[in-house]
């Protein structure tokens, strides 16, 4: 008998990682900081380790401490007082926390919305437990010059065509990865109405909710009214603390959505990473009084100042992101040669998979292409575009802002 698994493609993150890329590349595809995490932050992780409990299972919601600091930091943004025992689940990273919501409330053939393009993960997590992705895209303007966030926007009309009776979840990601969309108020609304009238879940995906710019409201969909109640909400201490190895992070929903996460969660993992939850809490614990969020939005503004100065002056397309630490550049007019030595993993990809692979040979600078964030079927629009990060610091994000100019 011969094993030969699932034909999964390869993912997209495991194309473009370093050992595929020229050495001296500078990495602006997959979202990690090269710089670490605050030094308190890490005493804490190193107190945790050399304590004895911390380094054993923690209880499978979490440890208490944790949801302690999450339920004191993320309270008051919810408009309410959270229940640390039946209202937070604690998760080995966002991506486990979001797997175990599907495994959670996912009947085959359950059909979950999903706005294109999307976090590719959503797309694995969904089918294994047996739901369908439904695409509803995210339309851009067609408009000159440069877009932000704002213009990419929802068709309410097509989003109700996309509900049937098979519809169980929607998942709503803001800021949104990769277009760096702050979803307003009035589009959330908008949504919270159809999940309403047609009795949806909301999935809503916020681990970028500490990386929003230009005064732009984080409104989460969670706080509309009604809401609550059908809405899980998930966080990430990576992207909070610069810390994506950790794999820590959280849902947060009423006990009637959390219990049944906590059970999947559960049998996933049992429990979380644990002196690295300790770090998280004290991260959170001391966020207010240091000033750590606002000073880390400060630092990213300044970052992606880097990036757009450097599309500014190559005169190519993007959009501006009011959130997350991602920059779509719309690659259609790069030129790329019919003839150049394209690896064999990139056959039946995305022009722009080609495109990234070009420009991080070429001039050392590497992305993601946005196809995979799209269905198969509409690969066409996807591949549009190329995400470059700007969660780095500010002189590799100005050696990359250099080389970009090579592109002209
Ligand atoms: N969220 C990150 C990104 O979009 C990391 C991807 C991942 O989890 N594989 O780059």
């Amino acid at each position: 008998r011969l094993f030969t698994g699932r034909a999964l493609a390869t993912d997209v993150w495991s194309i473009y990682n370093a050992a595929n890329l020229p050495a001296d590349c500078i990495n602006l595809g997959q979202g990690y900081m090269n710089f670490g995490p605050p030094k308190y932050v890490i005493e804490a992780a190193e107190g945790a380790l050399r304590d004895i409990a911390p380094n054993h299972y923690s209880h499978p919601k979490g440890r208490l401490r944790l949801r302690e600091a999450i339920a004191k930091h993320y309270g008051p943004s919810f408009g309410r007082e959270l229940d640390v025992e039946t209202e937070i689940q604690v998760s080995s990273g966002a991506n486990e926390g979001q797997y175990s919501v599907f495994t959670a409330f996912l009947e085959e053939g359950d059909e979950v919305i999903m706005f294109e393009p999307f976090f590719d993960q959503y797309l694995p997590s969904v089918t294994f437990n047996g739901g369908k992705p439904v695409y509803v895209p995210l339309h851009p303007a067609d408009k000159p010059g440069r877009l932000t966030g704002d213009d990419w926007t929802v068709d309410y009309d097509e989003l109700r065509r996309a509900i049937t009776p098979r519809s169980k979840m929607i998942i709503i990601n803001t800021p949104h990865n990769p277009v760096g969309k702050v979803f307003s108020r009035q589009e959330l609304e908008k949504i919270a109405a159809l999940a309403e009238e047609f009795n949806l879940l909301v999935m809503a995906d916020e681990v970028y909710d500490c990386l929003v710019y230009d005064d732009k409201e984080h409104v989460r969909i969670a706080t509309l009214p009604g809401m609550w109640e059908r809405t899980v909400t998930v966080g990430s201490a990576g992207k909070a603390f610069a810390a994506t190895g950790w794999r820590v992070g959280w849902v947060i929903g009423p006990p009637s959505l959390i219990r049944p996460t906590l059970a999947a969660c559960t049998r996933i993992v049992f429990s979380s990473n644990s002196p690295m939850q300790e770090a998280a809490a004290v991260g959170l614990e001391q966020a207010r009084e240091r000033k750590y969020f606002e000073t880390q939005v400060k630092e990213y503004e300044e970052r992606r100042a880097v990036l757009l100065d450097a599309f500014d002056r190559l005169g190519m397309k993007y959009t501006l992101p009011h959130g997350s630490y991602f920059i779509l550049l719309d690659i259609s007019t790069l030129k790329i040669p019919d003839d150049y030595p394209f690896p064999a993993m990139l056959d039946g990809r995305g022009r722009d998979f080609k495109a990234c692979w070009f420009i991080a040979c070429e001039i050392g600078v590497s992305s993601i292409p946005v196809s995979e964030f799209y269905c198969h079927e509409h690969t066409s629009i996807g591949e549009k575009y190329a995400r470059f990060g700007f969660c780095k610091d500010l002189e590799t994000l100005r050696q990359a802002g250099e080389r970009l100019q090579k592109l002209k």
